[in-house]
């Protein structure tokens, strides 16, 4: 396994000897380590890297072309800027290490395959996307080798908050990481192809790649459907070719949700591919019996690994499963990406024009633009929604004067004023998917398997980042006299200017930490486990961006100590997870064994004493449990025919009357995500601070069986001894993007 020293080592070495690579930092990881990518292309072509950026950005952006001269002119002298991206999940380590061998073959070979590619494409390889977690597995698996523990995930989230969702982040922007390539993608190359190498579990299908599985976003332009249809069967049929059994398509993975490194191209006219490879344990060979394969049974799409399908047509029977296996079916695919990427360049640079010019003209079904309102409380999370925007590459004008908009679709004859302040987003602009897929609600299709089951998407449902923020938006349906008042429209070039039409500090660099919400100094714990919660790593993000202090309390502390905070904080985490932890039999005995009931008693104490005890969702269920509350999740015991929510943006009523909904309107936007919803059983001892609306709880996604949840508690509170337990039924902190939620947060942690 090399590390990241040894891998940035290695392709520095091929930059020095090779005229054919030339290597760039793009910025720093959270944890402070340099990420890299690797152009490659003809030294030529390398020469010149500058001006073929720029024939990308202008493509990218129709309005910059002035003649049809001039676009046959890109057309002809441009190149397919392809970016392959390898291991941002990393446990799924085998591209990081692939990605030396696919470079390395790239400068060195000189048949005419391969000087075709380099001749019309400039590749931007990217090693890892997430360097930092390349150090952590290599780390633990080295260290491990010959161990029980040979081959596992380590005890530690491999991406320092997010572990594996930091595939999640790629319009919401929280991690340096989707800061530096988003940079490096949407400001800087608009690469037409972006590939996003993964892998998924060991028993399994051996390869999936598109075409996807169903529903497709309807935001995502149809031809860009079809050619990531078209690269994922180029690379099935060289797998085939090459003899390789056990690659699937159409299965699993589909193209409905936002946020993921291969979606977002999408929303910029890009095509976006995902393969995801089985898996062996870290470098580790496994053995997958054919009982293995026949046990993994039904995916989306896929019946069995072991049944021939037209989207499966060769099966593979089991056996030894090798990393190197892996590598060579990543690097077929990665030529048979680059192969149609060369050969077709001229077609995809004028598709990827084309799609950009047809997002100027606006379609009947869209408003001509966002309009995010002036006078919000919130300026510095508005601040935060538009620097996000902005770094993605996304348009956002300024009113210099008040404009009369039409808000309502149904009522095209009422105007009415927006103030000055007001910022704009205009809908025809080349990434016009991006904004209406960012400010519109979702409404997932309402898809059931045969026994009436919700059908489980690939990951959420509803995402609308101005509900999540909770930011204020209008959508302008028209806007009065526009031609005449375009010139009154300022562009915002960047964030500061914002910030200073929101009268608000200016700030050195991008996406800074955010002042501390509280007013009170909290000694504030939370719990830390060896199971890598995600969740528990969202939420030291939304305390760190604040700057709000905290310390982690681990299964140590728990067992042994008096516990000297003011409040914890439990993330969304099971009770089995929390008070048993990692199993003995896989983990050294350092990091499995969890808080234990041990545990489970100083928390019940710490409370007693006059601690304050804050859970997150799924950690509700140990609190209700071991401290025997009046409180039950009616969701509980429902079959998925019954209730389902994936995750959707969703309606809280706040009653004003508590310290927990200071600062909070009585509507209020939640995320819930497979979450919880109370009853009480004894009013008289826990009260509800919130609940999920009576009616048209659901804002953005998909609810099935909504009646479940309406009136029932989303967050609720008691006083338990001498302390307050705060139970949220909901993650109020979801992925770092809920912003509207965060102020309950805060005002539960106020002393
Ligand atoms: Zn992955």
């Amino acid at each position: 396994i090399a590390d990241w020293q040894q891998i940035t080592g290695y392709f520095n070495r091929l930059d020095a000897a090779s005229d054919r690579i030339s290597v760039k930092e793009i910025g720093k990881t959270t944890l402070g380590k340099p990420m890299i990518v690797a152009f490659i292309s003809t030294p030529e072509n390398l020469k010149n890297l500058e001006s073929y950026r720029q024939m990308s950005q202008k493509l990218a952006d129709p309005r910059q072309v002035k003649s049809q001269a001039e676009l046959e002119s890109l057309i002809k002298n441009g190149k397919t800027i392809v970016s392959i991206s390898c291991s941002i999940h990393s446990t799924e380590i085998v591209a990081s290490q692939m990605s030396m061998n696919l470079a390395y073959e790239l400068v060195t070979a000189n048949d005419d395959e391969t000087k075709e590619i380099l001749d019309n494409t400039i590749l931007l390889l990217i090693p890892s996307s997430n360097p930092d977690g390349i150090n952590i597995v290599a780390n633990w698996y080295r260290k491990n080798l010959g161990t029980k523990s040979e081959g596992t995930s380590p005890p530690e989230l491999y991406h320092h908050y997010a572990g594996h969702d930091n595939n999640r982040d790629w319009f919401m922007l929280n991690l340096r990481e989707t800061q530096n390539i988003t940079k490096l993608f949407w400001q800087e190359w608009f690469p037409q192809v972006v590939y996003d190498v993964h892998q998924m579990g060991q028993n399994g299908a051996r390869f999936v790649i598109p075409p996807f599985f169903d529903p497709p976003n309807p935001r995502i332009p149809p031809l860009i459907l079809r050619e990531v249809g078209l690269v994922g069967y180029k690379m099935a049929a060289d797998l085939q070719a090459a003899n390789i059994g056990g690659v699937a398509t159409n299965t699993t993975f589909d193209t409905w949700w936002h946020g993921g490194f291969r979606s977002a191209p999408y929303y910029h006219n890009s095509i976006g591919i995902l393969s995801e490879a089985a898996s062996a344990n870290l470098m580790s060979p496994v053995v997958i019996t054919r009982d293995k394969l026949v046990k993994s049974g039904r995916a989306r799409g896929l019946n069995s690994p072991l049944e021939t399908a037209t989207n499966h047509p060769d099966i593979w029977e089991g056996g030894t499963w090798r990393p190197i296996d892996i590598a060579q079916i990543e690097m077929t695919a990665s030529r048979a990406l680059l192969q149609l990427a060369a050969k077709f360049r001229p077609r995809y640079l004028r598709n990827f024009y084309e799609l950009g010019k047809a997002n100027l003209e606006r379609q009947k079904d869209e408003p001509q633009a966002f309009i995010v309102t002036a006078g919000q409380p919130n300026a510095e999370t508005v601040a935060r929604f538009l620097e996000i925007l902005m770094w993605q590459g996304m348009e956002v004008h300024q009113m210099t004067r008040e404009l009369e908009i039409v808000p309502d679709r149904n009522k095209p004859n009422d105007f009415g004023e927006i103030p000055l302040g007001s910022f704009l987003v205009f809908t025809n602009q080349p990434q016009k998917n991006n904004v209406l897929s960012l400010f519109e609600r979702q409404v997932y299709p309402q898809r059931l398997n045969a026994n009436g089951e919700a059908e489980v998407p690939y990951d959420v449902a509803g995402w609308t980042l101005p509900l999540q923020m909770g930011v204020e938006t209008v959508a302008a349906w028209q806007i009065k006299d526009l031609a005449q008042h375009r010139n009154t429209l300022r562009k915002i070039e960047n964030s500061n200017q914002a910030r200073k039409i929101l009268n608000l500090k200016v700030t050195n660099g991008s996406f800074q930490a955010l002042p501390n919400p509280l007013k009170s100094k909290p000694k504030i714990g939370l719990y830390r486990g060896f199971t890598s919660s995600m969740d528990e790593g969202w939420t030291r993000l939304v305390l760190d961006n604040h700057r709000i202090p905290f310390r982690a309390v681990t299964d140590a502390d728990f067992r042994r100590k008096k516990l000297d905070y003011d409040a914890i904080i439990f993330p969304s985490q099971s009770e089995k997870e929390i008070v048993e932890g990692l199993k003995a039999e896989n983990y050294p005995a350092e990091f499995s064994g969890g808080i234990t009931e041990q545990g489970v008693e100083n928390l019940k104490n710490f409370v007693e004493k006059g601690g304050k005890l804050i859970c997150f969702d799924d950690s509700c269920e140990l609190v209700i449990k071991r401290f025997n509350l009046p409180v039950k999740n009616v969701l509980n015991n429902l079959k998925r025919s019954e209730f389902y929510n994936p995750g959707s943006v969703v309606q809280l009523k706040v009653d004003a009357g508590s310290a927990l909904s200071k600062n909070l309107g009585e509507n209020v936007a939640a995320y819930f995500i497979n979450s919880s919803a109370f009853e009480i059983t004894d009013t008289n001892k826990v009260k509800s601070v919130a609940r999920y609306a009576e009616k048209d709880v659901l804002l953005s996604g998909w609810v099935l069986g909504e009646k479940y949840m309406n009136g029932k508690t989303a967050i609720a509170e008691t006083d338990y001894g001498q302390g307050k337990i705060i139970l949220f039924a909901f993650r109020p902190q979801h992925r770092g993007q809920t912003f509207a939620t965060f102020p309950f947060i805060f005002n539960a942690l106020e002393k």
